[in-house]
């Protein structure tokens, strides 16, 4: 074979292989191409789904939201209906009591009055951990004084624990600063239901309320509560559950003691809230038990240290009571109340002070009610305000007021209690808030409050 003709044949070879090559290319370049559009097929329809599916969520979640909303709105009403009417039942049957001699009658009065309390903390129970459990509750951690705080709880406790002949003690374990930073609200929520529950749960013997201070780091602290009952005690198997919504370690004890099984959930939550928990640290069947509260606190700046808790003397205790019993004698009160069972109890709560009182029955006719009483220059010094009435409620009337130029104090009355209420009602123009039912000393206390407080300004 010619050198020429070999060189032909490996051109021609050569030519084949890059032909071959050529279509290869070509062929996996089309595959890849195929191959992409699916790929982007495939993209499209999975950013497709993704959308689907985010819209399906955010509206499943605007449902919960909403039924959650809906379920807030739903106990906020149902706690009006159940706590107005109560608030007449307590608040009458308190009133009856003070008025009574013949014994018999007491007893039922009495009877009438302890079951409305009681129904009142069971709706209470309900209404906080609906709080709780959708985020409403905020904890408000100010200067607390933890000797003072076991003190008072002590002296609120030791009635009933004497009622059942139980000894109550408290021991503080090591030094305690006078100030430490934390939500006495919750806090006295938590200690009064451990210890409610440790003298409920128990026949003989006797009730300790430990309070520790355990350093964490700089000026933070674990500050905890001990509290031991010698009671009936709780079975093993059953320890876990009474932390449970509704449980209870025996049910058929609920009959003898009461209770909806509320108690210790609640007060586990608020003390999560606080940084802390509530646990049961050991129980023994006829023998008691002992639960713990912790919280995590830090000491304040200003605190001095007690060396000796246990002789300490708190210097000042807040004197509700002595306040209210000022006269309101001269004090021109006008109550806007839809309610007539409501005015007249305030009416005679307020008029016994000595103030007085005059009624309207909606937010449209308290309106009218001041501006009459200013024009003839015999202006009201209170105005207690309910919020939810006919015709025009006391939003719009405090509204009203407020823009036309009205500055007497207005104090909110209102069966709402759920967090939020007291905002709107200080947004509206009201200068104070009190919550049905309505405690006697409450209502006097803050009608002289506001008088008090237009004096000074
Ligand atoms: P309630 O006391 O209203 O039923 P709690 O949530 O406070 O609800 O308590 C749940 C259950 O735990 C109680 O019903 C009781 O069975 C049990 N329990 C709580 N504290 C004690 C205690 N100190 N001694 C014995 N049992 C207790």
């Amino acid at each position: 074979m010619s050198q020429e003709e070999t060189l032909k044949r490996r051109l021609d070879r050569e030519r084949r292989s890059r032909k071959e090559a050529e279509s290869l290319l070509e062929e996996k370049s089309r595959e890849l191409y195929a191959l992409n559009a699916e790929l982007r097929r495939a993209r499209d329809e999975l950013e497709e789904r993704v959308i689907e599916r985010t819209r399906d969520l955010e509206e499943s979640r605007r449902r919960a939201v909403a039924s959650s909303h809906a379920k807030s709105e739903f106990l906020a009403n149902m706690s009006h209906e159940i706590r107005t009417p109560m608030t007449a039942i307590c608040g009458f049957s308190e009133i009856l009591r003070d008025e009574i001699s013949d014994p018999e009658t007491l007893k039922s009065v009495e009877v009438i009055r302890r079951n409305g309390i009681h129904l009142l903390t069971i709706i209470n129970d309900i209404l906080d951990l609906a709080r709780v459990e959708s985020g409403k509750v905020s904890v408000h951690a100010t200067e607390v004084n933890p000797l003072q705080l076991v003190q008072e709880i002590a002296d609120l406790v030791e009635p009933q624990a004497e009622g059942k002949n139980l000894r109550f003690s408290t021991t503080f374990l090591g030094a305690m600063p006078d100030l430490v930073l934390t939500d006495p609200t919750r806090l006295r929520q938590i200690l009064i239901n451990l210890i409610g529950n440790a003298i409920k749960f128990t026949e003989v013997g006797e009730v300790k309320l430990v309070t520790r201070l355990i350093p964490k780091t700089g000026q933070d602290f674990q500050l905890e509560f001990i509290v031991i009952d010698t009671g009936i005690g709780i079975a093993e198997d059953r320890a876990d559950r009474v932390f449970q919504q509704f449980e209870q370690a025996d049910t058929s004890l609920t009959r003898e003691f009461g209770g909806t099984g509320l108690g210790l959930t609640i007060c586990r939550r608020f003390a999560e809230l606080l940084g802390g928990t509530v646990e049961l640290v050991e129980s023994r069947v006829g023998l008691g038990s002992t639960f713990r509260a912790s919280l995590a606190i830090s000491v304040s700046e200003d605190a001095n240290w007690i060396d000796n808790p246990q002789s300490y003397q708190p210097t000042s205790t807040t004197p509700t009571s002595t306040a209210a019993k000022q006269s309101l004698h001269g004090v021109r009160v006008l109550i806007t109340e839809d309610s007539p069972i409501n005015q007249r109890l305030f009416v005679h709560i307020l008029a016994r002070e000595g103030a007085d009182v005059i009624t309207r029955p909606n937010g449209r006719a308290g309106v009218d009610a001041v501006l009459t009483a200013n024009e003839r220059d015999e202006a009201f010094d209170v105005i207690l305000m309910d919020m939810q009435m006919p015709v025009m409620d006391g939003y719009t009337a405090t509204q009203t007021l407020r823009s036309q130029g009205v500055r007497t104090p207005i104090v909110a009355l209102t069966a709402h209690a759920m967090t939020g209420d007291r905002e709107k009602c200080l947004e509206a123009g009201c200068s104070d808030y009190v919550t049905k039912p309505i405690d006697r000393e409450r209502l006097v206390q803050a009608v002289l409050d506001s008088v008090r407080e237009t004096e000074v300004s």
